[in-house]
């Protein structure tokens, strides 16, 4: 059959793909460690659950407003207003099924032919491709692992065209574990307002941050930035609900009724039980999230280091999400088998075959020197991940 234009320049998600495939080895008996996973590995919290249990049993399983129920968009403006001090209305709040479908839905509506949008790498896998299937052109801010793997405001500055519309920004990050304070994102508000650039800041990972200093939501910026800014979460990772599938946008009005307009017309309301789940997230205890935490951080501090240790690897100490981001480049032109090692393809394909351990290679992200690995497990698979890793990299 002769597929679209479109349809032929897609490509999987690699971070889907590969956790996909870590599972079905494991149905196939085959013992491998799973470091591919971006989702927490905890269940979701009991009392969200019984609050999904109960609105089936109480009928709550027909359509909704396609943007969401007004009773979710309120507890996502209260826990808004309690986190950050922001004040959102009802018609500046979109929900979607998961971040990503948010995600999507809004470079659908601010993306035009050609129009540029800036994102920083190591970048989440999603951003660029969804930015294509939009008609737009990703435009890559490159951070180094030099520079912490951050980028900078004169880096956005000498990116910018006058087809310039869009800055993505992710902290804390996917994949590498950085983010930003608050005079950093003062610096690029600076200039994207000075641009009038749209802001979409995807701050999906704001409660998984391990140092004291508090997340800086960019709308908190000032009232001038809030209004160029779409700012989008869910419940996901902060709430170990990421099959659930609820995500939100906040901002620009406009934006928002257009994206409910999509919504409308391609999938309609986000899961009926999954919008009362998140209801009980947002209001309910949030005691859960403080416990993950805990554990997510006595995991990034074993995993860091533990991966240090290993001749050749160089990794930097995340400050947020559960991911490290190590540099394995020295590896590069050794050879297995016959074959020549020769990217981060290849030593994650050499991962998953001799040490049965699976990673995303870092070219995924736009950094072909590392590979990711999410710490989403639990620490006796961290532990006999990183022994099998040392083990097999010391026969190259
Ligand atoms: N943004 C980032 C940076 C992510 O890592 C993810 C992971 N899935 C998402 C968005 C999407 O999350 P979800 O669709 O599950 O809400
Ligand atoms: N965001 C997670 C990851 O990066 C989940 C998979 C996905 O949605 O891409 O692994």
């Amino acid at each position: 059959m002769k597929l679209s234009k479109l349809a032929k320049t897609l490509k999987p998600s690699a971070t889907l793909a590969i956790t996909a495939k870590a599972k079905e080895l494991k149905a196939q008996g085959i013992d491998v460690i799973g470091f591919g996973a971006g989702e927490p590995d905890f269940d979701t919290p009991d009392n969200i659950k019984e609050y999904a249990k109960e609105s089936i049993d109480l009928g709550f399983t027909k359509y909704t407003a396609a943007g969401g129920t007004n009773e979710l968009k309120e507890a996502i403006i209260k826990r808004t207003k309690l986190d950050y001090n922001l004040e959102y209305k009802k018609n500046e709040i979109l929900v979607g099924s998961g971040a990503k479908h948010v995600l999507y839905n809004l470079f659908q509506v601010l993306v035009d032919n050609d129009d540029e949008v800036l994102i920083p790498s190591p970048y989440w896998v999603s951003y660029p491709e969804q930015v294509k299937i939009a008609g737009g052109k990703p435009v890559i801010l490159e951070g180094l692992q030099e520079s912490g793997f951050k980028i900078s405001k004169k880096q956005i500055e000498t990116a910018i065209t006058n087809r310039t519309k869009i800055l993505v920004l992710n902290y804390p990050a996917n994949p590498t574990g950085i983010t930003y304070n608050r005079q950093e994102l003062e610096g690029f508000a600076e200039v994207a307002l000075k641009n009038n650039l749209v802001i979409i800041t995807d701050e999906i990972y704001d409660k998984i941050l391990y140092k004291d200093e508090k997340h800086t939501s960019f709308p908190q910026l000032g009232s001038d930035v809030k209004e160029k800014t779409i700012l989008v979460n869910g419940v996901s990772k902060t709430y170990s609900m990421t099959g659930w599938r609820i995500g939100y946008a906040a901002g620009n009005s406009e934006v928002i009724s257009a994206m409910n307009n999509l919504s409308g017309q391609s999938t309609s309301n986000p899961t009926s039980i999954s919008q009362k789940a998140a209801i009980e997230a947002f209001r309910g205890p949030q005691d859960a999230v403080q416990n993950m935490l805990k554990e997510f951080k006595e995991r990034r501090d074993y995993i860091t280091s533990a991966l240090n240790e290993i001749n050749g690897i160089d990794c930097v100490l995340p400050e947020g999400a559960f991911y490290v981001f190590p540099n394995i480049s020295s590896y590069f032109g050794k050879e297995h088998k016959g074959k020549k090692i020769t990217n981060s393809i290849a030593i994650s394909d050499f991962l998953l075959d001799v040490a049965k351990v699976a990673v995303v290679p870092g070219v995924e992200f736009g950094s072909d020197n590392h590979i990711r690995v999410s710490y989403a497990t639990s620490m006796s698979d961290i532990k006999e991940g990183m022994k099998r890793i040392k083990e097999s990299l010391a026969i190259l």
